[in-house]
């Protein structure tokens, strides 16, 4: 009876708990829930993460050690063993006419008393070791009932292994999937309409879970995962087109003044004309900013593309029409650093700002004067997202490094105004289409593919021990003409007390050897912003000749004068990371060079290195980065909503996903809130996704 559907009488409800399966009490629900699974839709959700093909037996009498093997024999020969304690070891011995071999259940001895009968036939699966002659350890089993017509599970097909968690086994979780897909009622799981589901001749969801479970065959299992990421797809793209059009519906947005005084001030104080790219983009943040509709944009480009500037153009827009504008950056430093930027631009325009950090002095007073308006700029970390900042008017949210900030984060600093305020994010991560169909559909995407002219590339050269002399002594020459330069200390991870400790060692190393006699300064997340903030501004003044620091200044710091950069143990960070870091140099017009210390223990370590070498552009770096790390690593899309799995099975498939997109701006186009019944199910799809995403 083991893998029968329990008979209740009436179908299961997909949205029951597990613990209506038989044999999920208390303990083993937590130890479900610990991997996600709550209720029976999430247990059928969870799909294997690869399939061991048990379909053919192999005779025994052909069996070698360290074969994994599925044999299928009679049971000659069973005995419980005991052991040391309370121990029990069941020990069987089956044979098919070819051969025979043994196999041991360890803890298992009641096994025979149960299952293990003589004449009993039975499957086993795993791998052949040497206990006295050939024997299989631990194997799955599955018996044979001669008269019950039961699919074996375990073995003898294409064994479905899963994502587990200690506590819980492979049999347990294809037991209790099985249970489920025979209990529960899939009949509205369906997310697809009917027509799109004939359109691409996918299989009903029944149909496509049982496969996906426990295929037949292995394209089955492929053509059923197919049918249940399209479902999947379709309800994301179908969200992501609501999203934006609920988020620029016309009216909802303030129509910005985009030929106003500060914006002709600003444009007269510029020391550069816009490159051409920069030129473009300002372009359609200045439409969007005059239309009545929200804007949402999002502005790709490469380090040193010069996106502060382009923001700056949205502000003075946004202060021009007499509202307020906020920019929120993921770090301290970042956020000091477009403080002072902001700064220098605006303050001498008549432009009242205020820095909020967690750390920043004088909160409460700057949250004051935003409140009641006589401030027009904020500048900060998540603190202004506290429920406590609130703006008189907020006309205008820049989002930097944007793929660091969670979904809810971004809604929630959106979400602090009377009209929709208009929403810039800046990113220095290019994205692959595939993705930014993904994560950014419901967003207007634009790419600034150009540099400032006169920029050198940034020369990246790996530098062995025996080089680290030669290294120092080309750094001496720079430093002589005027240069300044960046030491990157290794990562600490966990710690940032234990990062801080190793950084003033490495500065203290520096300052007696190497850089001795030269003007250093030393910068880590430790210190406290007005430190950090003298020690900027000391390198910005060119009085700090050499400054070393941990990746606080990964993003956005800005110095052209510094043209050298050692980064010390590069094959600790990430290819993004160190793309990241060495974008600090090469901005203004001397030649750059970043040179990369340590010796790489791992093959990725290797790699890293020789790739970050050898590519320029962010746009590579960041596909090779997605190739050696994955998605959720590089983007967090654990933030965006999306589960791993979901996500992996996505970007294997470009076509599916902009076929979704298509149809589900087609369907949208029909029925715009998914009221019609056939779309019933689409739409509960589409509403979960906005529970996944924590809003
Ligand atoms: P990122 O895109 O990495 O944020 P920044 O906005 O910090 O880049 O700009 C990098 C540097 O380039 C800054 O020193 C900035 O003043 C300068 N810059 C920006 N636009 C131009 C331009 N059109 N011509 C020359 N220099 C520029
Ligand atoms: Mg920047």
């Amino acid at each position: 009876m083991e893998y029968e559907s329990p008979t209740t009488g009436t179908a299961l409800e997909l949205d029951a708990p597990v613990a209506v399966l038989p044999g999920i009490g208390a303990k083993r629900a937590a130890l479900l829930a610990g991997l996600g699974i709550v209720s029976l839709r999430d247990l059928v959700w969870h799909l294997p993460r690869r399939y061991e093909d048990r379909r053919s037996f192999a005779p025994l009498g052909g069996l070698a050690e360290d074969d994994e093997a599925t044999v299928m024999g009679t049971v000659t020969a069973a005995r419980e063993v005991r052991l040391r304690g309370r121990q029990t070891l069941a020990v069987v011995e089956i044979s098919d006419g070819t051969g025979s071999i043994k196999a041991t259940f360890f803890g298992r001895g009641f096994l025979v008393r149960s299952v293990f009968k003589k004449g009993a036939r039975l499957i086993l699966s795993g791998r052949v070791g040497q206990y006295k002659g050939l024997s299989l350890d631990n194997p799955d089993y599955e018996a044979l009932d001669e008269d019950a017509e039961r699919e074996p599970l375990h073995t003898g097909r294409l064994v479905p292994v899963y994502p587990l968690t200690e506590g819980l086994s492979q049999r347990d979780l294809r037991r209790w999937v099985w249970q489920a897909l025979g209990a529960v009622d899939l009949s509205g799981a369906d997310i697809a309409p009917e027509p799109l589901r004939r359109k691409h001749a996918l299989s009903p969801a029944a149909e496509a879970l049982r496969q996906a479970h426990f295929p037949d065959t292995p394209e089955a299992s492929k053509a059923a995962r197919k049918a249940l990421a399209y479902d999947e797809v379709l309800a994301l793209q179908a969200r992501l087109l609501m999203e934006r059009a609920e988020a620029s519906q016309p009216g909802r947005g303030l129509q910005h003044r985009v030929n106003g005084p500060l914006l002709k001030a600003l444009h007269g104080r510029l020391p550069f004309p816009l490159t051409d790219a920069q030129d473009r983009v300002v372009s359609l943040i200045l439409g969007d900013m005059a239309s009545d509709r929200p804007m949402r944009r999002l502005v790709q480009g490469d380090v040193g593309c010069g996106k502060t500037v382009v923001a700056l153009h949205a502000v003075a827009v946004c202060l021009d029409t007499g509202a307020q504008a906020a920019v929120m950056a993921p770090t301290e430093i970042l956020a000091e650093q477009h403080y002072l930027n902001f700064r220098d631009w605006l303050e001498p325009l008549g432009v009242r700002m205020e820095l909020l950090t967690g750390s920043a002095k004088g909160a409460a007073a700057a949250r004051n004067r935003l409140a009641s308006g006589e401030s027009q700029l904020a500048v900060g970390t998540h603190s202004l997202i506290q429920d406590s900042t609130g703006f008189a008017r907020l006309g205008l949210a820049i989002i930097d490094e944007q793929h660091r900030f969670g979904v809810a984060q971004r809604e929630r600093l959106a979400g602090k105004a009377e009209h929709e305020p208009d929403v810039l994010q800046l990113s220095a991560t290019p994205i692959p289409r595939t993705l930014a169909l993904t994560l950014y559909g419901h967003m207007d995407v634009s790419v600034i593919d150009q540099l400032p002219p006169g920029r050198q590339p940034v020369e990246t050269r790996h530098v062995q021990a025996r080089g680290l002399d030669k290294m120092y002594r080309e750094v001496h020459v720079q430093i002589a003409e005027g240069r300044q330069v960046y030491v990157v200390c290794p990562l600490v991870e966990g710690s940032t007390e234990r990062e801080a400790k190793a950084v003033l060692e490495h500065f203290e190393d520096l300052e007696a050897g190497p850089f001795a006699g030269l003007r250093l300064g030393l910068l880590h997340g430790r210190m406290k912003p007005d430190e950090k903030d003298a020690v900027m501004r000391a390198f910005k003044a060119g009085a700090t000749q050499v400054l070393v620091s941990t990746t606080v200044i990964e993003v956005g710091v800005d110095v052209p004068n510094a043209s050298v950069m050692i980064i010390e143990d590069a094959h600790q960070f990430s290819l993004t990371q160190l793309h990241q870091l060495r974008g600090r140099i090469g901005r203004g017009a001397h030649e750059s060079v970043c040179y990369l210390t340590g010796k790489p223990t791992t093959k990725p370590g290797r790699q890293r290195i020789e790739r970050i070498c050898a590519l320029s552009s962010g746009f590579d770096v960041a596909e090779a980065d997605l190739a050696m790390r994955g998605p959720g690593e590089v983007f967090g899309f654990k933030q965006a909503g999306l589960s791993e799995f979901r996500v992996a099975d996505l970007l294997a498939d470009t076509r599916l996903l902009e076929t979704a997109r298509e149809d589900a701006e087609a369907l949208l186009a029909e029925d715009a809130q998914l009221a019609k019944p056939e779309h019933a199910a689409l739409k509960r799809r589409v509403q979960a996704f906005q529970g996944e995403a924590g809003r």
